[in-house]
């Protein structure tokens, strides 16, 4: 390997059209007037966008690219791109020249009628059009293909309506924005003059030996092992979580982040999670819609970057049973463009009325809202992890931590809040080691909804997903609770009064939301239902919140989704969720067909060989007959299991397409998966190692 010295600082950055860019590039008059747009939100005129798309095009040329794309994320769950060179027509002395005009810049018309839309389109009004997110920065992506300009856009139909991820994100920042505005105004806030959220997701992801990877049919169709038996280590040693990264690994992590800094994603932290080949990588926060890109962006980097390493990135929440699988923590703040974060308590919180109230309007919205919220992180994958003791249970609630916890019980008990519990200091009973001053709130890791600090955590998140939706839900949901104790305070003759009473008011009705104890145990899901909270179990149970008269009126009243919109949603929702467990259900039974039965009948073969040969020679053969019947045993309920798999996988298909269907496959295709599993795996356990068909757990987790 060589030791050749990468300067951080020169390169992050170096293949995005970032502000030094643009200041360098453009005229003074076209960078004012795209970082007013950009400020602003305003549109951009032709001409403006005509002098931008010159200067990008110069600017990537001359980090050799040939081609541009309109770069963007349908509701496919991955990102989507068409690329056009930058040629023109051949002039008549056989030449080209290297064009592209504001209008390619800000839109597009990828067609794309294959995508999903939930019925939005027909193939034959199939016109779907792409449109520059100039808050989010062009760049440069290198790879086999060469140098490609990528454009952040939106993607969205003829009509209007959002086909992506983007758009009803961009929506959503738009009404958080305008209601947390009204608040921090009736604050005497008049500096301020806007205020984005904040988001920074940690990534969780498995890497596994390509090699390996290649000989299972599950992992390259379905992402997940469909079988399986344990090793007899597993993670319960916690010698990987946090351990030093072994060398193959940390070479993939060396070129991971120095890929990422060039298109200037701020990767920060890195470590080995709980699983054996399991890691972590988290960025700097960012605002919303640029996380989501530079999200999807370190997912594909992953990819990519592994394969370089001979090895496989996975990404499902689940590959492999009995051991974590991964998600995405969600971290949220509202931040101003003066840099105040409106969910930093300071020092004396309950002195904080603002913050109060915030806090407040956030269990609000959260109490109300949670079952769009568990909806925002469902996905086929997730159904393995939500509630199985290694992720939040399915039951939304929020840690608050003993500080505001406190607060908030003073707050309920006697309507006033008079002080605030200190950290105070942390002793090491060490001499030579400092006294560290303690955090006022300590961490609770089986909380979906955690505050920590200064910002919100949602734990609940798939680590394929992408974060758009969730961030869409928490940016509306809140913003709803913003504006309605807006309404009440901007009609008041004593504030401080109204303040106090509206504070009072929602922690009172929302208290049940609030849950500080462990998430994991048996006693708070009859704690849980006794307070009526929804335990949400799996995909199919939590699509239908998307369509409720309630979320179609919070959904309408800030612009983020129409009706429609919300019921295409849902339906490509149940759609996903059909596609992927019957892809899941034909990769087994291809599996157990052709692969493992074969297998088991020659392995029974010679088991039976030998039983009649060394009985043949006289000895005891109770051990090989043993084990025959054993082996037999198995294999005629892995056949009898298949057959009934393939039955109601094929009457899946005959279902009436959306929720009908993933109904069927959640309540029988996906047992009739599980009772093929338990024999397979028990075969696992006892037949020869060289005559099972494919790299076992312990080849794929332990040997990478
Ligand atoms: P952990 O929760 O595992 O201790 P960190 O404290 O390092 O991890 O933070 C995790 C993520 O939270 C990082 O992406 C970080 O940038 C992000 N983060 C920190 N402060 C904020 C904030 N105010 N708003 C949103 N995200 C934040
Ligand atoms: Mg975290």
């Amino acid at each position: 390997m060589s030791a050749e010295l990468v300067k951080v600082a020169d390169i992050f950055g170096e293949n995005v059209f970032n502000d030094t860019a643009m200041q360098e590039r453009l005229p003074k008059k076209v960078y004012k007037n795209l970082k007013k747009t950009i400020e602003e939100g305003n549109e951009l005129d032709l001409e403006t966008a005509d002098v931008i798309a010159h200067e990008m095009k110069e600017w990537a040329i001359e980090k050799g690219a040939t081609h541009y794309t309109h770069w963007f994320q349908p509701l496919t769950g991955v990102t989507a791109e068409k690329h056009d060179s930058f040629i023109s027509a051949p002039l008549p002395s056989g030449k080209v020249l290297m064009s592209f005009s504001g209008k390619e810049l800000i839109k597009g018309e990828p067609d794309a009628s294959s995508f999903p839309s939930g019925g939005l389109r027909a193939t034959f009004e199939a016109r779907g059009y792409t449109a520059w997110d100039c808050t989010s920065p062009a760049f440069i992506r290198q790879d086999a293909a060469g140098a490609t300009l990528c454009i952040p856009t939106a993607f969205c139909s003829y009509k209007g309506e959002a086909l992506d991820q983007k758009t009803p994100l961009l929506r959503s920042m738009e009404a958080i924005c305008i209601q947390s505005m009204r608040l921090l105004r009736l604050f005497g806030n008049t500096t301020s003059r806007k205020v984005t959220p904040s988001v920074g997701p940690e990534q969780e992801y498995f890497l596994v030996d390509a090699n390996k990877f290649l000989q299972r049919k599950d992992l390259i169709y379905a992402g997940r092992t469909l079988f399986g038996a344990m090793p007899p280590k597993g993670q319960e040693m916690d010698d990987h979580y946090f351990g030093t990264i072994r060398q193959r690994v940390a070479a993939f992590m060396k070129d991971l982040n120095e890929e990422l800094w060039k298109v200037g994603v701020s990767a920060k932290t890195q470590h080995n999670e709980v699983a054996p080949a399991q890691h972590e990588l988290a960025p700097i926060y960012a605002p919303a819609n640029i996380a989501v890109d530079h999200n999807q962006l370190i997912m594909q980097t992953m990819k990519r970057i592994a394969c370089r390493h001979g090895m496989k990135c996975l990404l499902h929440e689940k590959p492999f049973a009995g051991v974590n699988g991964s998600g995405k923590h969600n971290n949220w703040s509202l931040v101003t463009d003066d840099g105040i974060n409106m969910l930093e308590p300071g020092k004396t919180p309950h002195e904080n009325m603002q913050f109060l109230l915030v806090l407040t309007c956030i269990l609000k919205a959260v109490n109300k809202h949670a079952d769009l919220l568990r909806e925002s992180a469902a996905d086929p994958g997730n159904d393995h992890r939500l509630g199985a003791n290694e992720a939040p249970p399915a039951i939304i609630s929020v840690f608050l931590g003993e500080q505001l916890g406190d607060v908030m019980e003073q707050l309920i008990s006697t309507g006033e809040a008079t002080h605030s519990l200190k950290g105070g200091k942390l002793e090491t009973g060490v001499k030579t080691l400092p006294d560290l001053a303690k955090d006022a709130t300590d961490r609770n890791r089986t909380s979906p909804f955690a505050f920590t600090g200064n910002k919100f955590e949602f734990r609940m998140v798939g680590s394929r997903d992408s974060i758009a939706a969730p961030n869409v839900v928490l940016n509306t949901i809140v913003a709803e609770a913003f504006a309605e104790a807006c309404d009440v305070l901007e009609e008041t003759d004593d504030f401080d009064k109204a303040v106090h009473d509206l504070i009072k008011e929602y922690a009172i009705e929302n208290q049940r939301i609030v849950f500080n104890g462990d998430g994991y145990s048996e006693a708070w899901v009859a704690e849980a239902e006794r307070r009526g909270l929804p335990n949400i179990k799996s995909m199919v149970e939590a699509i239908p919140a998307m369509t409720t008269d309630k979320a179609v009126e919070l959904f309408e009243k800030f612009c983020v989704f129409t009706k429609v919109e919300l019921e295409s949603r849902a339906e490509i929702q149940y759609e996903a969720y059909a596609k992927a467990i019957n892809i899941e259900a034909r990769t087994m039974i291809d599996m157990a067909s052709k692969q493992i039965i074969p297998a088991i009948m020659k392995y029974t073969k010679t088991l039976a060989d030998t039983v009649l040969s060394v009985k043949e020679a006289g000895a005891d053969v109770s051990v090989q007959s043993g084990l025959l019947s054993e082996v037999s045993g198995l294999l005629v309920e892995t056949k009898t299991a298949l057959e009934a798999l393939i039955k109601v996988t094929d009457e899946a298909a005959e279902k009436e397409e959306g929720a009908v269907q993933a109904n069927f496959y959640h309540d029988e295709v996906f047992p009739a998966m599980e009772a093929l599993r338990a024999p397979v795996d028990r075969l696992e356990m006892i037949v020869d190692k060289d005559v099972w068909p494919m790299p076992s757990y312990g080849d794929l987790i332990f040997e990478v």
